[in-house]
């Protein structure tokens, strides 16, 4: 099932996601600070003005990329965004590096774009976006409801 990228979204769902934007103050989603680990191959880093910090490491951001390859991927096999996908080495025992950015590039002042080093590098990943997957227990929690 394939609709070329285009996402069919009922009226609810639509005033949902209006809903959600509004309630996201500026300060949540303007980064403070931001530390790509990249040398340490670790992740990222982000503090947020509102003092909110976020944390997520490179594996679980490639697996989380926003592009819309990524996302219908996710779609097909049930995965949320930093899911990984299932285990296909039982199968092809073949050895996958872990994820990390080549490059890591400020998109505008509004996201970060990471170059993987599987060749990957159509996500563009928002700093509202970021700041909706944080990891961070408060967040999870409410994004569990
Ligand atoms: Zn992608
Ligand atoms: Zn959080």
């Amino acid at each position: 099932m394939s609709h070329e990228g285009i996402r069919i979204v009922s009226a609810e769902r639509a005033r949902l996601e209006d809903l959600e934007h509004a309630q996201m103050p500026p300060n949540a989603v303007t980064p403070k600070k931001v530390r790509v680990k990249k040398t340490e191959g670790t992740g990222v880093e982000i503090e947020w003005n509102d003092g909110h910090r976020s944390v997520w490491s490179f594996e679980w951001l490639r697996n989380a990329c926003p592009c819309a390859t990524c996302h219908e991927d996710r779609e097909k096999t049930n995965r949320l965004p930093g899911e990984a996908k299932a285990k296909e080495h039982t199968l092809l025992k073949m050895y996958k590096a872990p994820a990390r950015p080549l490059e890591v590039t400020p998109v505008g002042k509004y996201a970060l774009k990471f170059k993987w080093n599987d060749g990957h590098e159509s996500g563009i990943y928002s700093w509202e976006y970021l700041r909706r997957v944080c990891r961070c227990d408060g967040c999870m929690t409410k994004q569990e409801l």
